[in-house]
């Protein structure tokens, strides 16, 4: 017996979060809450410029039951092992933040604190020769790894480059054939209870409205019903993330077709390069207060790899989240949510995450303030978390210009600090709930930015130092062997997801 009354559920807005949203609860709920609708103006458009992703997508789209490979040949899409980050710590530097583990721990204790030991003793080795997937990324190399836990094809993830507005289009037929109905039109107006103030429909430019009992606000920055009719407020973290706007470009395929995105630092922010097969996504995210449109758009005109392929597209935003991302009877979804610099390619990953949590704390009955509740905080913590994760980016630049010199000297969020000063003085990383980065990810980026811990685990020295130099000389030999004989990224795609 179904102990729900049906809900209309109401998806605004048709970009790559409201095909998410509408994909998966088509797909998973198989019309057990109700009926779902989506609405979406061609006119207006989607934001949609070349995208990145991280690991946790593949969970999403095998929930969905898609196919990898079918996936890749729609979207045009590559392989990512994880993002290269040139000039970050100074000028001429690079480093990786691959998707994968160093080495692996011996006696219980983190491979990096062992391979710090062996440093201290005059080892001259890099972290990377230990992480398959930054062997493979810098080799250009690719294979989808294995769940075997004793192969080291266990050790590292991958996500996948894509383009976001094919992404859309693949899951929107998918969703309409799993029962979802769209509606083509523009809102005009939003309707709400006088009462309660609970959205109760949306009134489009012909005269149509779409009445419903719970609404999802995936209508982008503007959050036409999250901000728009409901006014929820807007927390700032430009302190923090101070790039407000990104120009961004396609051009032709040229350079190298890596298994990786790059992030280049320039004078006033960074600029991604994103590897699709038909074309590379390019963009500049730029702080205003330090370069002007023209400047950046010049900028990232003189860094490509290929022909240009359409005029430069401006985009603004602020960096933060809506005060509540579950207001009333509206979940806001997407950048209608709030909005995270693209550095670490988090986005996608957010929206993913909030429907997976809101299916599980979809409202029973009018109105849920437990679910709300802590749908919200578990909502505001995970963005916490990776906000933390990309101002240490910024803090720990190595950078010469104004931008960077004052976001050095900024004030960060104590919980930042804290993982700082642990780091600092004994490499040690501790992982905040079940925050989307782990260890390895903060190594990555605090090594890799010039952070060398003054100390390390008493534990690592329990072991026989020259066992443990054997030991890691083995793992560096054999990672080194099987990326070898993997095949280029260019030939995995070739072979099995090469767009028609
Ligand atoms: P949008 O794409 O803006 O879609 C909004 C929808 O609402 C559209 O369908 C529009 O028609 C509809 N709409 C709005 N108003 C109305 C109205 N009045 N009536 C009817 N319909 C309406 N994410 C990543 O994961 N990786 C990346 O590398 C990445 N890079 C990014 C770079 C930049 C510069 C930016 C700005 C974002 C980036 N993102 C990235 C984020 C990613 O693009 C978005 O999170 C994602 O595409 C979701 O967008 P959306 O669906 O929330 O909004």
């Amino acid at each position: 017996m179904n102990q729900h009354a049906p809900r209309r559920v109401v998806i605004v807005g048709g970009g790559t979060a409201g095909w998410m949203a509408a994909a998966a609860l088509s797909k998973l709920l198989k019309g057990a809450y109700g009926p779902v609708t989506l609405i979406e103006s061609e006119e207006i458009g989607t934001v949609g410029v070349g995208e990145a992703t991280v690991p946790p997508i593949r969970l999403f789209n095998h929930l969905l039951g898609i196919d990898e490979n079918a996936f890749l040949q729609a979207c045009q899409g590559s392989f990512k092992l994880g993002i290269e980050f040139d000039g970050w710590s100074g000028e001429g530097r690079r480093y990786l933040h691959p998707f994968g583990t160093y080495g692996a721990s011996i006696d219980g204790v983190s491979f990096h604190q062992h391979w710090l030991s062996q440093r201290a003793r005059g080892d001259t080795s890099e972290l990377d020769d230990y992480c398959v997937a930054a062997v493979a990324a810098r080799m250009g190399r690719f294979s989808r790894g294995d769940d075997e836990p004793r192969s080291v094809f266990s050790t590292f993830s991958y996500a996948f480059h894509f383009d976001a507005g094919l992404y859309a289009r693949f899951l929107r037929e998918r969703a309409e054939a799993q029962g979802v109905t769209r509606i083509e039109g523009k809102i005009a107006s939003v309707q709400q209870n006088g009462q309660s103030g609970d959205v109760t429909g949306v009134r489009l430019e012909d005269g149509e409205t779409v009445e419903g009992d719970f609404f999802i606000d995936c209508s982008g920055f503007r959050g036409l019903l999250i901000e728009g009719a409901l006014k929820t407020g807007y927390e700032d973290w430009t302190h923090w993330l101070p790039c407000d706007r990104a120009v961004a470009v396609p051009c032709e395929n040229g350079g190298a077709f890596t298994p990786y995105t790059r992030s280049t630092a320039r004078e006033a922010g960074w600029q991604w390069r994103i590897p699709l097969q038909h074309r590379i996504g390019n963009g500049y995210v730029y702080s205003s207060r330090h370069i002007s449109d023209d400047d950046a758009a010049a900028t990232l005109m003189a860094n490509l790899d290929g022909a240009a392929q359409a005029d430069p597209r401006f985009l603004r935003f602020v960096t933060g989240r809506r005060k509540k991302l579950w207001n009333r009877n509206v979940v806001a979804l997407g950048l209608a949510s709030g909005f995270l610099e693209p550095l670490e390619s988090t986005s996608i990953h957010l929206i993913q995450t909030a429907i997976i949590r809101l299916l599980s704390l979809l409202p029973l009955g009018d109105d849920d303030p437990v679910a709300r509740a802590e749908y919200n905080r578990l909502s505001i913590l995970e963005m916490e978390h990776i906000r933390d994760f990309i101002i240490l980016h910024y803090f720990i630049n190595g950078r010469s210009g104004p931008l960077w010199e004052a976001c050095r000297a900024m004030a960060v969020p104590d919980s930042l600090h804290r993982k700082l000063d642990l780091f600092r003085t004994r490499g040690k990383v501790v992982r905040y709930d079940d925050e989307l980065f782990a260890e390895a990810s903060w190594v990555a980026v605090l090594l890799g930015q010039g952070i060398v811990p003054q100390g390390y685990e008493p534990m690592a020295d329990a072991r026989d130092p020259a066992d443990v130099a054997r030991r890691l000389a083995g793992m560096r030999g054999h990672i080194a062997r099987v990326v070898e004989r993997l095949p280029t990224h260019a030939a995995f795609i070739a072979e099995h997801c090469r767009a028609p």
